[in-house]
């Protein structure tokens, strides 16, 4: 098992991973809500996007803008099962238990935390 650090560290040795970035107006949403809102969106989004056994559009659920927890998802290779699958060996068609759920959650808000530091 992985840690957040070594996962990361993996992510920015993927040209498409560390293509993905927040932009001004995803850093001037985060301040405006506050960090933990937005772990609270990510989640909402991890619980209702992810986690079910079954996701008739799974690879396309996930926008690539809109809020930056979309961004990270993308970032992290938390945007979809298929690449939970591929990046983290998360099996599909079972539902996420809530410890796998947690986990996805403290990778992307570690990510996004990691951005804004690079934006100060
Ligand atoms: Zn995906």
């Amino acid at each position: 098992m992985q840690t957040i650090n070594e996962a990361l560290l993996k992510l920015e040795k993927s040209k498409f991973r560390s293509s993905f970035h927040l932009k001004k107006r995803d850093i001037d949403y985060i301040n405006q809500k506050g960090i933990d809102v937005i772990r609270r969106h990510a989640e909402d989004f991890v619980r209702t996007r992810l986690s079910p056994a079954s996701i008739p559009n799974d690879g396309k659920q996930t926008p690539t803008h809109g809020h930056p927890v979309f961004v990270a998802q993308h970032a992290t290779a938390c945007c979809c099962r298929g690449c939970l699958n591929k990046w983290y060996k998360v099996p599909k068609n079972i539902e996420l238990t809530k410890i796998q759920q947690q986990k996805i959650v403290n990778l992307i808000i570690s990510w996004i935390e990691h951005e804004l530091r690079r934006n100060i």
